[in-house]
């Protein structure tokens, strides 16, 4: 879901420094509109913040109600460096990738697809599927060390859940009291996902940077009123955050260890050097299914080239 065209681009080098303590920062959303009018919003990366922990991208899709042929259709499009994680709050989507995996996701489950040294894979409405569609799409960037591990595909039907003051609460990464998400990371993180109606206090990891973003309904962080399509950045320091969701809201609440290391992020690849990234444009645009990221088979159309580089690219 990267190759979109936002209405605000964020080529910023100003990005605020990481604050070591709490802080309530709203970040809104970059628009795209995709398709037949899915409304896809965009809190990471901001021209205000990069990242979150590992967290470097983070898009909510939907929630829209699709019909038939309609819905969301990504062409087979190669990734490096990361996770993708796709949280489908409500709808079915259908992910193919070059390992031969092909999956179909349902609301309530998790697909994380490891890139590592490089991966290629197409989400789609499964055909003649209909019915509201909604989910988010999160990027995990991989330390050094695991940059160039080989690349993985796994789907996770069952989350743990629980129960607290009214909400539901889904332990989609990470550990959060007592529960451990199954979700294979790799660096400190830690998502939630909740729902309902009702205040609570959350506990925090004090080292961990965190940022919530209102997927539907209304509530309160921190004593700041959230909107959909808004992202409180929270900081770090923080032993415990009070929520407020109304009517049945649902918000995201993600997190991490702040990740030191310096990134290059160009269209869906991470790295770490121009030339890396430049090596893995040429490789999937001139080499195709022979090349790293391998081949998607089944997807009705052809697949998506990578944007050219216009400049050096610096690692941030
Ligand atoms: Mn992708």
């Amino acid at each position: 879901m990267s190759s979109l065209k936002f209405s605000e681009v964020s080529r910023s080098t100003d990005c605020p420094a990481r604050p070591e303590r709490p802080v309530t920062e709203k970040i809104g959303a970059r628009v795209a509109i995709l398709g037949e009018g899915m409304t896809i919003r965009r809190v990471l990366p901001t021209r205000q913040r990069r990242m979150i922990g590992a967290f470097c991208f983070l898009d909510h899709a939907g929630p829209i109600e699709v019909n038939g042929n309609q819905g969301l259709r990504v062409a087979p499009h190669p990734h490096t460096g990361l996770q993708t994680f796709s949280w489908m709050i409500e709808g079915e989507i259908l992910h193919r990738d070059s390992l031969g995996y092909e999956q179909i996701i349902r609301g309530g489950e998790v697909n994380l697809m490891t890139a590592g040294r490089g991966i290629s894979h197409s989400e789609e409405t499964p055909m003649g599927h209909s019915g509201r569609l909604q989910l988010a799409q999160l990027w995990i960037a991989l330390p050094k060390n695991r940059a160039e591990m080989e690349p993985a595909f796994e789907h996770y039907p069952e989350l743990p859940r629980l129960h607290r003051d009214g909400l539901r609460v889904m332990v989609l990464a990470g550990e959060f009291e007592g529960h451990q998400a199954p979700t294979r990371v790799y660096t400190p993180l830690i998502a939630l996902d909740l729902r309902g109606e009702g205040e609570t206090t959350l506990p925090l990891r004090r080292d961990f940077e965190h940022g919530a973003l209102m997927l539907t309904g209304r509530g309160e962080v921190a004593g700041e009123p959230i909107e959909p399509g808004e992202l409180l950045y929270l900081g770090m320091g923080r032993d415990s955050v009070d929520l407020r969701l109304h009517d049945d809201a649902e918000l995201l609440l993600i997190g991490g260890e702040p990740f030191e290391e310096e990134l290059i992020l160009f269209w869906n690849f991470v790295g770490r050097t121009h030339e890396e990234v430049e090596a893995w444009v040429r490789e999937w645009n001139d080499q195709g299914a022979k090349s790293r990221f391998g081949e998607v088979l089944g997807y009705d159309g052809p697949r998506t080239r990578s944007p050219e580089l216009t400049a050096r690219l610096r690692p941030r």
